[in-house]
């Protein structure tokens, strides 16, 4: 199936019906917030923190021109190359451009979410060069052939035996048995070490980017990271402009923040400031080293009403704490960010009209607002999208017609509330014997998926709201009379 944000439906509806893919996101969807839950609980006083680091991010993007040029300045005084891309062609053409000044053919990635969002790789490969992923997740997945299906963990819907066969088929090895995880991680330590050590050019995103110094923050579990940045001749940090912060504790403060978030540790395994390239008494690092800064939409972010959605992170935590997410998975969603932050970025990034149904998707449960560290209103920007694509006539006619009919009703509360009594008592009625309805008028987007709950009695939430207020009241007053 085409992976295009405008077949989120048709795609979601493929995914519920991939009962292996379903297990793994409900078991996710069950732990992933109680390991993130449980770190937040150890940290102390997480509020503090969460409210330190948004006035951070609000600070740095208040004056994001002034940082960024402080940022650009240090890192040229420190030798690095720094170039602006405007939007993801620009990108990729500079790193184009930066390979063949080095006549490089082998090109070794670090996980970076900018890459993806630009389509880098592919279009490396469609000039000829070999890029190779490095994260052991965005590895797995190249060698399928497949998109991450979540930013932080990219390979989370492959199951062991998937990938068992994946590296049968695709190393060159022999006959082994490659009995389990770390039997996997091995073979790919080994296939990888050569990658590391014969690529021409290293590419890696950047968490932060610190203005004071002119360096960039990565964190990776993996160490491949360093690998990437250090081992060829040529590095190239790929980020975008929202990430600068002033000084280096402001990148720990959101550090801190991050790991908690995404997996629950306390620490990443490793966490690195790169500067320039190596100097002339140093034995290793690259010669050259350039940073990319893509703006592809920020600016107009900053200055519009979804500003608040450049203090994201990435920690990926809305995700698995979103009912559409852990029912759909990342695939569904046809871009490179999923879930709650993929639904308000995508149209951001690339046109409402084709991803109209990633805002549509949300259940407005709020799970997403309340526990984003960088404490973005997801749910408030998502109905903001539904606002202006409804401006814009966006959605169906029947949808617009059905929001018209309903938004005239709403008017005349009295006959709202009576038709809502009929058509409630009609469907107790109807629906009493079997419970549930197989198919229901105007509910086919419903029913079509799963059966549609009979209501358990003939009264509306209203009536029985109404009724339970008054027997609360009437012995309140009892009591009162009594004392
Ligand atoms: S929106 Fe919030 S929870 Fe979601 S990835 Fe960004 S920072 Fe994390």
């Amino acid at each position: 199936m085409q992976q295009t944000s405008d077949n989120f439906i048709a795609a979601a509806t493929e995914a519920l019906h991939n009962d292996y893919q379903q297990a793994t996101r409900d078991f996710l969807g069950q732990m992933a917030p109680k390991a993130t839950a449980a770190a937040r609980a150890n940290f102390g006083d997480w509020d503090a923190l969460r409210a330190h680091v948004k006035r951070i991010r609000e600070h740095s993007l208040d004056h994001l021109a002034y940082y960024l040029e402080q940022y650009e300045a240090a890192a040229q005084a420190d030798g690095v190359q720094v170039h602006w891309a405007e939007d993801a062609d620009a990108l990729n053409r500079r790193v184009l451009e930066i390979c063949r000044e080095h006549g490089a053919r082998r090109v070794a990635k670090g996980k970076s979410m900018v890459t993806e969002e630009t389509g880098l790789t592919p279009y490396l490969e469609s000039a000829g060069l070999t890029v190779t992923e490095t994260d052991l997740g965005e590895y797995i997945v190249q060698q399928a052939g497949e998109p991450p299906s979540h930013i932080v963990g990219p390979a989370l819907h492959k199951s062991v035996d998937e990938v068992r066969e994946l590296f049968l088929r695709k190393h060159d090895l022999g006959e082994r048995a490659l009995d389990g995880p770390p039997e996997l991680v091995a073979e790919a330590r080994t296939v990888l070490r050569d990658t590391f050590l014969q690529a021409d050019v290293g590419i890696i995103g950047a968490n932060a980017l610190i203005a004071e110094s002119g360096h960039s923050m990565l964190v990776t579990n993996e160490g491949n990271g360093d690998l990437v940045a250090n081992l060829p001749a040529v590095r190239i940090v790929c980020t975008t402009i929202d990430r600068v912060v002033p000084r280096a504790e402001d990148a720990t403060a959101m550090l801190r923040l991050l790991v908690r978030s995404a997996t629950g540790q306390s620490v990443t395994a490793y966490t690195s400031f790169y500067g320039g390239s190596r100097r002339e008494e140093e034995q290793d690092g690259p010669t050259e080293t350039h940073v990319i800064l893509l703006d592809n939409h920020r600016g107009e972010m900053l200055e519009g009403p979804f500003r608040d959605m450049l203090h994201c992170i990435r920690c990926g935590n809305c995700l698995t704490h979103c009912p559409i997410y852990v029912a759909a998975g990342g695939h569904a969603y046809g871009w490179v960010y999923p879930g709650p932050m993929g639904s308000v970025l995508t149209p951001l990034l690339t046109s409402l009209e084709a991803s109209s149904a990633l805002p549509n998707a949300c259940t407005a449960c709020g799970r997403c607002a309340e526990i984003c560290p960088a404490d973005i209103p997801l749910p408030d920007l998502l109905r903001d999208l539904r606002e202006e694509e409804s401006q814009q006539r966006l959605n169906p006619r029947r949808w617009r017609l059905g929001i018209r009919w309903h938004a005239r009703l709403l008017r005349f509360p009295r006959l709202y509330h009576g038709l809502s009594r009929i058509a409630i008592a009609a469907l107790h009625r109807l629906g009493r014997r079997r419970g549930a309805f197989q198919s229901l008028w105007l509910a086919e987007g419903w029913t079509g998926q799963r059966d549609f709950p009979a209501p358990q009695s003939s009264t509306t939430f209203m009536q029985e709201y109404r009724q339970q207020s008054r027997q609360s009241l009437h012995s309140q007053k009892a009591q009162h009379d009594g004392e």
